[in-house]
């Protein structure tokens, strides 16, 4: 989930209202988490309280609720194998996800948040008569106390009378993560903000900022001559507040970025084009090939994390110009700067990410977003993801948008596929369970921790302060 689209829609539901909505305000920002007490170097935690309870480990951890332990124990009888072991105990890092939503929603709202889809499935049909879905009934639903498998509607009653922020205590409990690295710029819905989801739930967040939001907030104080000095300052401010960057280019042109950075004459060309042809009354939506590339360029220039969106998304993307092979040149260009390239979700060019993380020294690659839209076979995304690209190179993201039975459903799978994986190769023999104990730990937490640098900016401390203070409640 990644671009507001706000074109015409069939469907008359408020969420799709609100769609169009934020596409208006698009550049309007989200407000509210920037400058919030308890915040640093955009990193948000939950100030310690309560008495300090020991740190468990395995099934006695406090994410890994009665109906999962029970699963967990079940398919531990079924694997017979210490991988799962592995799995389940470790503690996420989810390096690409969004906000959360704390209000009640009507249930064709929960359906067009569960799925890419800006449109509900045809009148006769179920949008959640889908590999989600399944997830939903079989992973979520005795997490709200119901039985396993019970009817989408049963379960969407249940959801309401426990009601959202209860739905999303129980779920994100059970998903065992540690830090949230929100990307802000999706605000189609309400969600929260990184603090109050730290606020929320008691795990420890940290920002990402769009370049193209960046820009579109600048828009309307600008002018062509000063875009590319604006724009510079603009990026410091915000660099200041994230651990990362994101780029959209591929919901906007596809990617199409040369091996070096535009003149400041064609950038201020480019910017004159753009904001003359922008209506302000309609908003600034940053769809200009030139400045998409500069902007991306600029942020290089800083020597953070860069995410991509890669591939499947909502009905804005450019699937066929979101090959991320179409980067080749551009990472050629960028290995020794200091910046690194995140390809997030990467389906169906899965093997393509794999491709440039094992070439390039600066690209990593994550397959979130299928990891719960995939479900049963999400399995296959994760072993794609391993096949070539070295283990410090892949991480875990969930790309959960709103819900959080995205997030459980992705960890849950996610787990689920990387202790098969583990299973057999530690069957064959190539490697020692020592060995997959570290593999499955980069994957999770540290590839993630690394490259964002997060104890850097001392979050390890504050992500345990806050779980301390959710196991006291
Ligand atoms: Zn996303």
């Amino acid at each position: 989930m990644d671009e507001p689209s706000g074109r015409a829609v069939r469907c008359s539901s408020h969420l799709l209202d609100r769609r169009a909505t934020s596409a208006r305000l698009d550049g309007a920002g989200d407000g509210g988490h920037r400058g919030s007490p308890g915040r640093s170097r955009g990193l948000t935690w939950r100030h310690p309280g309560g008495a300090d309870a020991p740190l468990r480990r395995g099934l006695g951890q406090p994410w890994l609720q009665q109906p999962v332990r029970l699963a967990l124990r079940s398919d531990r009888r079924r694997f017979r194998s210490r991988s799962l072991m592995i799995a389940s105990d470790v503690r996420l890092v989810d390096h690409h996800c969004h906000g959360l939503l704390f209000d009640a929603l009507p249930a064709d709202e929960f359906r067009l948040l569960a799925t890419e889809s800006d449109w509900l499935s045809i009148d006769g049909t179920e949008t959640l008569d889908s590999p989600f879905g399944l997830g939903i009934r079989s992973r979520c639903a005795p997490l709200l106390g119901l039985p396993r498998h019970v009817s989408i509607a049963d379960y969407l009653a249940r959801r309401d009378e426990l009601g959202a922020p209860e739905v999303n205590r129980r779920l994100m409990a059970s998903t065992g993560t540690d830090v949230l690295i929100l990307d802000t710029g999706f605000t189609a819905s309400d969600v929260v903000s990184p603090s109050s989801m730290t606020v929320e739930l008691g795990i420890g967040s940290a920002e990402i900022v769009r370049l193209e939001r960046i820009a579109e907030e600048l828009a309307p104080s600008t002018t062509a001559s000063g875009f590319l000095a604006d724009f510079r300052e603009a990026l410091q401010r915000a660099s200041a507040s994230a651990v990362g960057f994101k780029s959209v280019m591929a919901y906007r042109t596809g990617f199409d970025i040369p091996d070096s950075p535009f003149t400041a004459a064609e950038v201020e060309a480019a910017a004159a084009e753009w904001l003359t042809g922008t209506n302000p009354e309609v908003g600034y939506r940053l769809d200009h090939r030139v400045l998409l590339a500069h902007v991306v360029w600029e942020a290089v220039a800083l020597a953070k994390p860069i995410q991509f969106h890669v591939g499947f998304g909502d009905s804005d993307v450019h699937l066929h110009l979101s090959d991320p092979t179409r980067l080749t040149g551009f990472f050629r260009a960028t290995h020794a700067s200091g910046a690194s390239f995140m390809l997030l979700h990467c389906y169906p060019f899965i093997r393509e990410a794999g491709s440039l993380a094992h070439i390039f020294p600066h690209v990593y690659l994550d397959v979130g977003l299928v990891s719960h839209y995939m479900g049963a076979s999400a399995g296959f995304a994760v072993r794609e993801s391993l096949e070539i690209a070295p283990f410090h190179k892949v991480l875990y993201s969930s790309d959960a948008y709103g819900l959080a039975e995205h997030y459980l459903v992705s960890a849950t799978s996610w787990r689920s596929a990387i202790s098969r994986i583990a299973d057999e190769w530690l069957a064959d023999d190539w490697l020692t369970t020592g060995e997959a104990d570290r593999i499955v730990e980069l994957v999770a937490a540290g590839n993630a921790r690394r490259v964002y640098e997060l104890g850097n900016h001392g979050l390890d401390d504050r992500v345990l302060e806050a779980r301390r203070l959710d196991g006291s409640r």
